[in-house]
Order: structure tokens, then sequence, then C-alpha cells
């Protein structure tokens, strides 16, 4: 179906959706009294439905109203609820989301969608590296795997060494993981196994749960550090749903797999105004689960900001394709200037890859601190056997370049090989030291 067919059919079911869920979750009841809900499937009424920021769900959920156990965001019977999941927590308290059967089969079918558009197939052997049980990339992720009829190898939650054997025994063929797992876990290979990781099976990478993985840099590492031949990106958000985008064989960027679900727009993040899914639009994601049951969302501001980086694609899909820009939440500000730390790894490791071991972080004085007046304390991993004494010229070099590429001063400081912990989930750019 074309794009604009395909959002014109969701379109169609907003406003008996809204009607219905003003019926049944207290929270949107409230938020939605007073909006013409009748005429919301037309794109002007559309516009007058009010965001739902993450803050207002979690306000939601702790402020209860009801004794359902998801507070007033849970539009169905306790009863009925059949999984819940958490969001990750990055920014402070948890939000709880649950699902139905209906809600679960719909999770399935759209997240199998994903993986299927990232490459998995009926003879693929896939290691699943996420080990959190209630993070919405293990057990849905799972989930939709086998949906596939894919061979299901769920390693998460071991020790480097423990997975590495289990991939190789098993002859894995397919890796999910997220971003920072896939590119260093490669490296840690040979460490923990004796054998290079491009002589195990994988072939197929697919990453996500943070932005990177559109990087030239860093899919060239990943690429060459499996022996890999495919690099797929996929994207998803706990809160609407964990699995929504994914890079077709042609790799030019993320499709939208998740519209028989979600209805998703593309906003201005600073006047909320919609902006058209056209070549080079940039703008924040903003996602509406209008078949959802247990915890629905609508209008939910995912602060993930997207670049549209084409309408046709060869390989026949008919969504905009998008890498993610970065996110609100990591934005930082250099001397008034916005800067994602994701922008700096960029090109740390485009310019430098050769010569540091891949890990960075940027240094927070305090959880809070968004704001640099000085030179923002860059942490770089040097590659083993390598001594901060040795690195000669680097950090002024990697200073310069960030400096010429994003107008923001480092101050590089190098640690030793493997001080960075590898993120098994969201690994994180900045820390607080
Ligand atoms: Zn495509």
């Amino acid at each position: 179906m074309p794009w604009n067919e395909l959002q014109a059919w969701q379109r169609g079911r907003l406003a008996a959706f809204l009607t219905d869920l003003a019926k049944r979750s207290p929270f949107y009841a409230r938020r939605l009294d007073g909006v013409p809900v009748a005429q919301a499937g037309s794109p002007d009424d559309w516009a007058a439905v009010p965001f739902t920021t993450k803050d207002d769900l979690r306000a939601a959920q702790q402020a209860a109203t009801t004794d359902a156990f998801l507070g007033d965001l849970q539009g169905v019977d306790s009863a009925d609820i059949m999984q819940v999941v958490a969001s990750s927590g990055t920014t402070g308290i948890p939000v709880f989301f649950g699902l139905t059967e209906t809600d679960r089969q719909a999770w399935s079918d759209s997240v199998a969608n994903m993986f299927f558009t990232a490459g998995i197939r009926r003879d693929s052997v896939v290691a699943l590296t996420t080990g959190m049980p209630l993070v919405a990339g293990g057990m849905p992720y799972a989930d939709a795997v086998r949906r596939i009829g894919a061979t299901l190898v769920w390693g998460g939650g071991q020790t480097t060494a423990r997975m590495a054997t289990i991939m190789q025994k098993l002859r894995v063929d397919t890796l999910i993981g997220t971003a920072s797992f896939a590119t260093f876990f490669a490296g840690r290979c040979e460490e923990v196994l004796g054998v290079p990781a491009d002589r195990l099976s994988v072939r197929t990478v697919i990453a996500g749960g943070e932005p990177g993985m559109g990087e030239e840099a860093i899919r060239e590492r990943v690429r060459s550090g499996w022996g890999a031949d495919r690099i797929s990106e996929v994207m998803g958000l706990c809160d609407v749903m964990p699995g929504m985008w994914a890079e077709c064989p042609e790799g030019g960027g993320m499709h939208f797999t998740a519209g028989r679900n979600i209805f998703v727009e593309l906003i201005d993040p600073g006047t909320g105004a919609p902006v058209p899914w056209e070549p080079d639009a940039h703008g924040e994601a903003v996602y509406t689960t209008f078949t959802r049951q247990a915890t629905a969302v609508v209008r939910f501001r995912s602060r993930d900001h997207l670049k549209v980086v084409g309408t046709a694609c060869p390989c026949g899909r008919t969504s905009p394709l998008i890498r993610c820009v970065g996110r609100t939440d990591d934005m930082l500000i250099y001397k008034a200037m916005n800067v994602f730390p994701s922008a700096i790894r960029d090109v740390v490791l485009d310019a430098f890859a050769t010569e540091i071991a891949g890990p960075l972080r940027l240094r927070k004085a305090h959880a809070d601190q968004v704001r640099f007046d000085e030179a923002m304390p860059l942490e770089v991993e040097l590659p083993k056997g390598r001594s901060a004494a040795s690195a000669d010229d680097l950090a002024e070099r990697i200073q310069t370049a960030v400096l010429e590429r994003l107008r923001v001063r480092v101050a590089v400081e190098f640690l030793q090989h493997g001080a960075i912990p590898i993120g098994e989930y969201k690994n994180a750019l900045t820390y607080v030291g």
C-alpha cells in the first residue's frame, strides 16, 4: 500500500480508537475531555489532540485514582493483562506497560515484520543478546523471532565468554544486540574464545537500541569485526512497541514496519507542527498505538529525532526511509550550542577508528548536567597494549577534529583497553563521574 494510503487507512481508525479509549482509561478520559474525538480522522482536528510525554505517563501511573495496578493508564481489567514490561528507566522511575493477549499478538506480528525486514528467515539461527526480563527487547523480541519460525538462541544475561561459546557451538548466523554491543563484542570474542569473531558463523548483525548503526564508520567496524555481509539497523520504543523500524537489504535507512498497529507522525519539536514525510525532512517521531488495549499511548513524544533519507526504495517497501539522529534526552549544550553525544562519537570513530579501541564516553559532573561551558571531558579507550604515554599527539588531533567538525571543545583523557563497560542495553555515551 502506498505510504499516503496507509496513513489514510490509519487515520480512518483514530476516531473510534479515541472514543473507546476515553471510556476505558481514566487518564485519557481526562486528557481527551473537550477534544472533538469524533473528528479525529481529519488531519486538522487530529492536530488538536494533545501530545503525551513520558513524564505524563509516569505521573499518571504514580497518582493512580483506581485500583488498577498499571494506574490510570490501564484500559482493561487487570485479569486480561498477561504480561508487564517496563520502560528502560534511563531517565528515572520506570513506567510499566501491559499487554493483553490481543496486544501480544499485535506486537509479535509487527516486531516479526521488523525482524523479517532486517533479514531473519525461517532457517536463521538467531542469538538474542538482551538479558533483562522486564525490557521490551526481551520476551517480545524472543516471541517475534519465533513468530518467523527462526531458531531462537536466547543467550542474553550471560558472560561474554559463555555467549561466545554458545554462538560458536550452535553456528549462530544472526546476532541481535545493541549497536554498542554488536560493535564491541566482536573485539572481545578472540580474547574469550581464542577465535576471532569473523571465524564464527554470524553473517547478519541486527542492531538497535541507540543511534549509531547508521554511521558508515560504525557499520564498517561491525561488518569487518564479524565478517558480516549484512548490517541491519532496527529501532523501537518500549512505551509504544519495541520494534517499529528496520533496514531492508538495500541498507539505505530504516523503513517503518509497524503500520498495522502504530500511526507515526513527524513533528517540529519546538512548535509541535506536523512535518511532511519528504526527503531531507527532520523532526521528532510521535506515535499513536491505535490498536492497543492494555496501555495505549496517544501522540506519544518519542524524543527521537529522525531524518528522512529517502521516500522510494528498490526493495518495494513504501514507507519513508529514515535515520535516527539522536535523542532530545541525550542532548547537551556546549556554550549555547546543541550537541548530541552521538555526533562526537561519530566524528571520533570516523577519523580515528584504527588508533583507538572504540568505546568512549563523556563525563558529567552530576546526573542533571546538560550545560558545558568548559571543554567537555571525553574519555577514550586505547587499543590493547597501548598506553596513554605512547598516544603522542592523538589527544590533540581528536580535540582538533571535534572542534573543526562540530565547533565543540573536548578534553580527551585516555583509558586502558577494557576500562569502559560494554552496555547490554542502551549503552550510555555519558556517565556521571
Ligand atoms: Zn527498502
